[in-house]
């Protein structure tokens, strides 16, 4: 984020606190953040640093027997020792023009008293310990709270914890003995009881394994310390512990809280809580490096939209607080079905507090969530925009299902805007900025939609009269608009068909 801001012009100061001494975590990143390596402009960056790939997922949850989940072939992703990775995302900042204090522990966020209306009159005014015992300020127009769960803009009265559990993380290094078998090159996540497991490698010879708790719930080996605590929840496993069964642990036991949380407000007049300052997902879905990277290209284009487009700085900050809270939700739901499952098999109060709230915003129920056979927690994970519907939901949806199997029996296509089609002007994300941008809406998406998949709504609206057959009419998208899988581009149309905002008339049926 600072490294974009500096490339496009703004002058940027990062402060960051000393390493607090504290070990850092191993964490896995999953290939799908590739994208957002590239928006942000360090794919080849983060590729040439050589961290350990990750080639997918071995999972052993609730009652359902061992399996492996291997990324598709060519596409790996990175298991990273986060000291290492933080330190190469600083020094790509500072290349980039930014400049970064890092030895600089905030304190708190004043605003500047002022009389009169106007931007440049409303800075942002940051305390911060300066590293010599002192107490430096820094004024700004936009103050970015990338403070992870420390939250310093946000805990003072934005954060809205979880209350109905506390998540603690006990993770160990391990190291091969010598002459064992080669690492297995996956992440393992396993759920037991009363907590769930979670290692990956980070070399040939080293991994990370992690035992997730709830003090208040999981039943602990108490006051023998936090080495044989760990070592106890680990015999509870089944799969964990054969993992390291000719391994060495070599660390000490760290302790980290993994507790959920989100806002109540993501951005407000001058700042934008960016990254884990703003929310926190379980780790079981993986993605929590990838929601703050996404979290941080959305804050660094709502505020150099601000700044150059000072008429759309509210639709700008509304969009990315809207996007935020989308974000938390999606994961939320994604996790539900995982909290359910390990209810069923285990019964165990750890895991039905989380599946009960989960369960209040909206997931599946349970017979949805059986009839999807392959279950991987640590699968990638689509993070949504605010304007695209629930792709889930949607491929199930019989109005689209049922526009699918038509368009399949059709011999020839006809398809023209539905009278019902409206073209509502609502923000979207255009190459740094966030304009107003033409979407499609109809009474079954009365929200508005741009993308879906990737997939250019607008544009395929306008130019699906001209085709009369559906295979042509992919290869001109192709041609005119963007790459998309096939699988997408049907699902788009399905969509649109099914949604009323086309219909298709062949020449034979028009009157
Ligand atoms: C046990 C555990 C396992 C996880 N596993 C995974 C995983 O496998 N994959 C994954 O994608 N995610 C994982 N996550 C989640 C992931 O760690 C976070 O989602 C991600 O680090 C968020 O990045 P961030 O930059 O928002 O916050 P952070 O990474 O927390 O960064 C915050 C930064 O702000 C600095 N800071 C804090 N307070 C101040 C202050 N007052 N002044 C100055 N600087 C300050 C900190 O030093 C730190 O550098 C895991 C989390 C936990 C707890």
């Amino acid at each position: 984020m600072s490294r974009l801001l500096a490339r496009w012009g703004h002058s940027v100061v990062l402060l960051t606190r000393p390493l607090t001494g504290h070990p850092a975590l191993a964490e896995s990143v999953p290939p799908s953040t590739r994208k957002l390596f590239a928006l942000l402009g360090i794919a080849q960056e983060i590729d040439d640093a050589g961290f350990f790939p990750a080639r997918g997922n071995l999972v052993r949850w609730g009652d359902a027997p061992l399996r492996r989940a291997d990324f598709a072939p060519g596409s790996a992703g990175h298991h990273v020792i986060r000291d290492a990775f933080d330190g190469l995302l600083l020094d790509l900042a500072e290349e980039a023009g930014a400049e970064v204090r890092r030895d600089a522990t905030v304190r708190r966020l004043a605003k500047v008293a002022c009389g009169d209306e106007g931007e440049e009159q409303h800075p942002q005014r940051v305390e911060y310990e300066d590293g010599h015992g002192g107490i430096a300020v820094l004024e700004a127009r936009f103050v970015l709270d990338c403070s992870g769960r420390a939250g310093v803009i946000a805990n003072a009265e934005l954060r809205v914890h979880d209350q109905s559990n506390a998540t603690v993380a006990l993770a160990g290094v391990w190291r091969a003995d010598a002459g064992a078998p080669p690492a297995e090159p996956c992440t393992l996540v396993e759920s037991y009881r009363d907590g769930w497991a979670w290692s990956m490698p980070v070399s040939d010879t080293s991994r990370y394994l992690t035992m997730m708790i709830d003090p208040r719930r999981t039943e602990l080996l108490k006051g023998q310390g936090r080495r044989r605590l760990y070592l106890a929840e680990l015999e509870k496993t089944r799969e964990a512990r054969h993992l390291v069964a000719d391994a060495r642990l070599e660390s000490d036991i760290s302790g980290h809280t993994a507790s959920q949380y989100t806002a109540s407000r993501f951005a407000g007049d001058g700042f934008l809580l960016v990254g884990d300052a703003g929310s926190f997902i379980d780790p079981l879905a993986s993605a929590g490096v990838k929601k703050a990277l996404a979290s941080a290209w959305l804050a660094a284009v709502a505020v150099h939209t601000c700044i150059a487009t000072p008429a759309m700085r509210d639709v700008a900050l509304e969009f990315f607080d809207s996007r935020e809270r989308a974000t938390w939700l999606g994961h939320r739901r994604h996790t539900a079905r995982y909290y359910r499952e390990a209810t069923a098999a285990h019964g165990h109060g750890f895991w039905s507090a989380r599946a009960e709230a989960a369960g209040d915003v909206g997931a599946p129920t349970l017979p949805e969530a059986a009839r999807t056979p392959a279950l991987d927690p640590a699968a990638e994970v689509h993070i949504p925009v605010p304007t695209e519907p629930d792709i889930a939901a949607l491929r199930q949806d019989p109005d689209v299902l049922r526009a699918f199997s038509e368009l399949r029996a059709a011999p020839a296509i006809c398809l023209l805007p539905a009278p019902g089609l409206r073209r509502p002007r609502l923000p979207a994300v255009r190459g740094r900025r966030i304009v107003l941008d033409e979407h499609l809406a109809s009474a079954a998406l009365p929200d508005g939609v741009r993308f879906l998949r990737d997939v250019d709504l607008p544009s395929l609206v306008e130019m699906a009269g001209s085709f009369d057959q559906v295979p042509d009419l992919y290869q001109a998208y192709l041609d005119r608009v963007a790459t998309v899988s096939l699988p997408d581009f049907l699902g788009a149309l399905s969509v649109l068909l099914g949604k009323g905002m086309l219909t298709n008339e062949p020449q034979g049926d028009r009157r």
